[in-house]
């Protein structure tokens, strides 16, 4: 069997890994499709700053979803005495301590396949377009500088779309659309400028954190539509839920109207009151008149201080939010986009506690701003006009980081899915992204076509499945996609 990976990141290694473990080396040739040098780091674990940190404790942080220790008995052998400090329980090391741990172990992985006879391929380059194969069968796959080559399957781990210029400003020297790599980024600004930071996501987080280690001594804005931060994690609790459970989500669902975000909303206070946590802490978080420093602030408090609401959130929202959302009606789904999902992203994917502390301290110190209700941003001769609902402000750079809030592909790969949808591969999803089968990840074709042989991973399915970000969810999914390459591979044995 030869199957195609496109996209070099992750979750590339986290499949590769997984096929390894289902002892498939001995059966399966493998090409990887991907433009960078390094296989395994893919956007979220490039080589830059050492305070841009995994938003994550190491012992969750890992490739294989049966053992979220794996990075951490990683760090535990590492030979450098500075990485093995970081292999406790608890810490945050940088991310591209990760993209280390991706790189070697996709390494080791390719070294497997040639012990068994079998390859890993690797081509650097862009896959541009993939049409079906001779006679409908598997895939013909086209890279940017002209190649082609045929497969069994594919699937498609191309990542997260990149930041988008809301205002227009690309090529103005003094703005920068796409932060990353950081350390970069910070050398193009002057330590006494005015950085204006377009975005208050985890990526701004990652541009102030970089921009004060570098030592910046100007004034820094960070400044979005709603100033919404990201909240703060507290130390891991394992916590159960008691009300808000697969069998009372279905049994709402039964309801004649079906199941409603209302009915959500519900089950989650409830979960909260049966663990003597007063519900109305929800309607805090969805108060637009709070200010981000007092929010940020009290996140902090609430993280100190270990309170349970948290750990209850977000193992509700890791083990059903993808049966909620597969649940809910379009209507809902887009009720909740429009009003709870940037709520939902602040909580479930919050910073660390020390980034919070540093945040808040640059805050206290006069240095850091951040507002919400931005409306425009316009050039004034080498200067920006930063133009919020109660003021204008003016800053001598700007840094984007401001993302759509639905899910398209990467600017890489948009002409890529554009040939699959085509070629009746698969189909975009209203939602965002491709439209995958809720129960392996693989693409749903539209009209009586012969099922896909190309599955969708990531921020691409999340159209579908909604929580698609963090790397522990798609390593679940990887697990799936997997099996269903693994039963592929047998019946090919016995026809
Ligand atoms: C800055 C950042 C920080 C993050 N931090 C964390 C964290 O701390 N913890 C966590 O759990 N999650 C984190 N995430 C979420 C992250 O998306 C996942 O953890 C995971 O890394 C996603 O991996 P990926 O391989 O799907 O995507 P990516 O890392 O984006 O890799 C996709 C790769 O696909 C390649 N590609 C795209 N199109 C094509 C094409 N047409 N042909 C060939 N190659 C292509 C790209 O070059 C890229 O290398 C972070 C995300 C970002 C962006």
């Amino acid at each position: 069997m030869k199957f195609a990976i496109i996209g070099g990141g992750a979750t590339s290694v986290s499949l590769v890994d997984a096929l390894d473990r289902r002892g498939l080396t001995q059966e399966i040739d493998l090409a990887v499709y991907e433009p960078e040098k390094e296989i395994g780091r893919g956007n979220a674990y490039r080589v830059d700053a050492g305070s841009a940190l995994l938003n994550r404790q190491a012992e969750f942080m890992s490739i294989r979803w049966n053992e979220p220790r794996h990075f951490l008995g990683w760090l535990e052998k590492h030979p450098d005495p500075e990485v093995r400090a970081y292999a406790h329980p608890g810490t945050f090391p940088p991310r591209y301590l990760f993209g280390d741990y991706t790189s070697e172990s996709f390494a080791r992985l390719r070294d497997s396949w040639g012990d068994h006879g079998r390859s890993i391929e690797v081509f650097h380059d862009t896959a541009v377009s993939m049409t079906r194969g001779h006679e409908g069968r598997g895939i013909g796959i086209t890279t940017a500088s002209g190649t082609t080559h045929t497969y069994d399957g594919a699937a498609l781990c191309v990542g997260t779309a990149e930041p988008v210029d809301c205002y227009g400003l690309a090529g103005n020297p003094r703005y920068t659309n796409d932060p990353y790599p950081l350390w970069v980024t910070v050398e193009t600004v002057d330590p006494d400028d005015h950085v204006a930071v377009l975005g208050t996501s985890l990526t701004a987080v990652d541009i102030v954190m970089a921009l004060l280690d570098r030592g910046h001594r100007g004034p820094i804005t960070m400044v979005s539509r709603r100033g919404l931060l990201p909240g703060v994690r507290q130390q891991h609790r394992d916590t159960t839920s008691a009300v808000l459970t697969e069998t009372a989500v279905r049994r709402a669902a039964d309801a004649p109207e079906g199941l409603t975000l209302a009915a959500v909303l519900e089950l989650m206070r409830a979960e909260l009151a049966a663990h003597g946590i007063d519900p109305g802490i929800l309607d805090g978080e969805a108060d637009p008149g709070e200010e981000p420093a007092a929010r940020l602030a009290r996140h902090l408090d609430l993280a100190e201080r270990a309170e349970l609401w948290q750990p209850l959130l977000i193992t509700a929202a890791n083990d059903l939010i993808e049966l909620v959302w597969s649940l809910w009606s379009d209507t809902e789904r887009a009720t909740y986009l429009r009003d709870y999902h940037h709520i939902f992203q602040s909580l479930c994917n919050p910073m660390p506690l020390r980034t919070a502390q540093r945040l808040l301290a640059a805050a206290g110190a006069g240095q850091l701003r951040m507002l919400g209700g931005i409306v425009d941003v316009r050039t004034q001769g080498e200067a920006f006009d930063l133009v919020c609902r109660d003021e204008t402000f003016r800053a001598d750079a700007v840094i984007n980081s401001a993302k759509r809030e639905t899910a398209p592909s990467p600017a890489a790969a948009t002409a890529l899915c554009a040939s699959l949808v085509n070629a009746g591969l698969g189909q975009y999803d209203d939602f965002g992204g491709l439209t995958v089968s809720t129960a392996d990840n693989r693409l749903v074709t539209a009209g009586p076509a012969a099922p896909s042989p190309v599955f969708a991973l990531g921020q691409l399915s999340a159209g579908s499945l909604y929580y698609t970000s963090s790397l522990a969810m798609i390593a679940r999914r990887v697990e799936l996609v997997a099996d269903r390459i693994a039963e592929a591979v047998a019946l090919t044995k016995q026809q």
